[in-house]
């Protein structure tokens, strides 16, 4: 049951006015619509690119796992000079490809945070300036 704002007694249901001092009520302030839905929700916003971004970080693991051994199976018919080598050279550049995808894949993160905290900055400031 509501109370009146100023002396406490209570309303009528849906009343505007209190039939006892006579105080007009002021209705609850109600949320701002960015705080009421939460932070923004980006798992459904940009499936294909989340999807990328996973696919790229698959594949990130596997260049690191795959460069090495592929140097190696390829320096060993040189002997074992050669199968040192490989290891080493195809480590590196498995590595580099390691390092490169991850930075693309967080790259995708950062466009999304992005578009978060734009959406989510607009909303507030299309509120504040329904306020004014
Ligand atoms: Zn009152």
């Amino acid at each position: 049951m509501a109370q009146c704002q100023r002396c406490g007694r209570e309303l009528a249901p849906g009343s505007a006015v209190c039939e006892g001092c006579g105080a007009l009520q002021q209705p609850p302030p109600s949320p701002p619509s960015y705080v009421a839905r939460g932070p923004a929700n980006p798992g459904n916003r940009y499936p294909i690119l989340r999807f990328a971004q996973t696919i790229i970080r698959v594949l990130a693991w596997i260049s690191l796992v795959v460069g090495p051994i592929v140097g190696l199976v390829a320096g060993a018919r040189n002997g074992f000079g050669g199968a040192v080598g490989g290891l080493i050279g195809g480590g590196i550049a498995g590595a580099l490809y390691w390092v490169m995808l991850l930075a693309y894949a967080e790259l995708i993160s950062v466009a999304l945070d992005i578009e978060i905290n734009t959406r989510t900055a607009a909303e507030a400031t299309a509120h504040l300036a329904q306020r004014q």
